[in-house]
């Protein structure tokens, strides 16, 4: 049978009865929360819900990854070269790149004008650091502190993400040009 769509799974018999499978959904949902209540009951730690924001979780992962930096030249600009390659991989569409020219400089001669990050959207995969070439966009360990109630209130600006440097991230240098792709001025 031809596919709607190419990933579509294919239904045995069993899924196909519909209630079996609402059945096994119900008592893994059921499963876990009887299995907190009898924790919270016992006065042990159960349930990871955090009232955020005026909770936060404690128990954050070390390899957690969750606030987006842009690193900088030695002069202080935008390392970021507005090749769009993080934005066209992001696959939450989180972010949006207006781009400039920077004649001043030949061999970047793009960078952005409008650098930022929907953080209503982001799933912090970090795809876009694993895409960007210049190491110009990074990943700190802290969490955003985006509450809103309004999504226009979640993006993170390019002043934001340029300002987010962690106290903990190496100085950034940034790399000889290699040979045969010196600057030429005009
Ligand atoms: S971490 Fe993932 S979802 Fe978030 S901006 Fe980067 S590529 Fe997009
Ligand atoms: S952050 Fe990196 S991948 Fe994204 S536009 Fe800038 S240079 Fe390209």
């Amino acid at each position: 049978m031809k596919k709607d769509y190419w990933n579509k799974p294919t239904l045995g018999l069993w899924e196909r009865l519909y209630l079996p499978e609402v059945v096994r959904g119900l008592s893994i949902t059921g499963g876990v929360f009887f299995g907190n209540l009898w924790k919270w009951l016992t006065f042990r730690k159960g349930a990871l819900t955090a009232y955020y924001p005026e909770e936060t979780r404690a128990d954050y992962s070390p390899v957690n990854r969750g606030r987006h930096v842009l690193t900088r030249r030695d002069g202080g600009e935008v390392q970021c070269v507005s090749c769009n390659m993080c934005a066209t991989i992001c696959p939450a569409y989180a972010i949006e790149i207006l781009s400039r020219a920077d004649l001043e400089h030949p061999t970047h001669p793009k960078a952005p004008e409008r650098f930022e990050i929907d953080y209503s959207r982001c799933i912090f995969c970090g795809f876009c650091v694993e895409a960007c070439p210049e190491d110009a966009i990074r990943m700190a360990k802290e969490v955003p502190d985006f509450p809103g109630f309004d999504r226009e209130n979640m993006w993170a600006t390019q002043d934001l993400l340029l300002g987010w440097q962690p106290a903990g991230d190496p100085a950034k240098k940034y790399p000889a040009p290699a040979a045969g792709r010196e600057e030429v001025h005009p």
